[in-house]
C-alpha cells in the first residue's frame, strides 16, 4: 500500500450514473486491486477497483450512488487526488488456464477489463465470451 497524490487527467460520464476517471501518478496496481480515495469533507475514504493501469496512469470506473461518488464527478483535469494505492491481493494471472471465463455484473465488471488484458490467453487469442444479463 502506498499513499500517493494523483493528478486527474479526465473524468467523464460513460452512461447515466457511470463515470470513468483517469489519474496520473500511480506507481503500480495489479488486476483485482483497489484504491481508497479521500474526498473533501468526508472522513472515510471510498474504495474503487482498478479498471486499468499502465505506465503510471490509472483508470477507474465508478457508479454514482451517494455523497462520495457524487463528489468524485466534480473532479476536473489537473485536480489532485489523495489515494491509497495497491490495496488488496489482486487476481493470480499466472494460473495455467486455457479458457478463462470472467463473470461480472453491473459496475462489478470494472476490475475485469484489466484482468482480461493481463491474462496470457486473452492477450494472445483475443477470444472472449460475452454475455448480457437483464433485471426486471
Ligand atoms: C474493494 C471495493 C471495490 C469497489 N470498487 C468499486 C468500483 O470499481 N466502482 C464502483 O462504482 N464502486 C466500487 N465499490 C463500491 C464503492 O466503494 C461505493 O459505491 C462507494 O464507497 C459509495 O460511496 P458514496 O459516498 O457515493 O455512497 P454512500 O452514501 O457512502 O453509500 C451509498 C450506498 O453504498 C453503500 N456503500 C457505501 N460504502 C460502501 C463500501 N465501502 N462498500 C460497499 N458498499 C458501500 C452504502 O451502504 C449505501 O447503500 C467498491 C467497493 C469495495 C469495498
Amino acid at each position: 500500500m502506498k499513499k500517493e497524490i494523483l493528478s486527474v487527467i479526465s473524468n467523464v460520464p460513460l452512461t447515466d450514473g457511470i463515470w470513468r476517471i483517469v489519474l496520473d501518478g500511480c506507481s503500480e496496481c495489479r488486476p483485482g486491486q483497489f484504491v481508497n480515495i479521500a474526498l473533501d469533507g468526508l472522513y472515510l475514504r471510498r474504495p474503487i477497483s482498478v479498471s486499468g493501469w499502465k505506465d503510471g496512469v490509472l483508470t477507474l470506473l465508478y457508479k454514482v450512488v451517494g455523497r462520495g461518488t457524487a463528489l468524485m464527478t466534480g473532479l476536473e483535469p489537473g485536480d489532485r487526488v489523495d489515494a491509497l494505492t495497491g490495496l488488496g491481493n489482486g487476481f493470480d494471472t499466472a494460473v495455467a488456464c486455457k479458457a478463462p471465463l470472467l463473470i461480472g455484473g453491473g459496475i462489478g465488471c470494472a476490475p475485469l477489463f484489466m484482468l482480461g488484458l493481463r491474462l496470457p490467453h486473452f492477450r494472445r487469442d483475443r477470444r472472449h465470451v460475452r454475455t448480457r444479463g437483464a433485471r426486471r
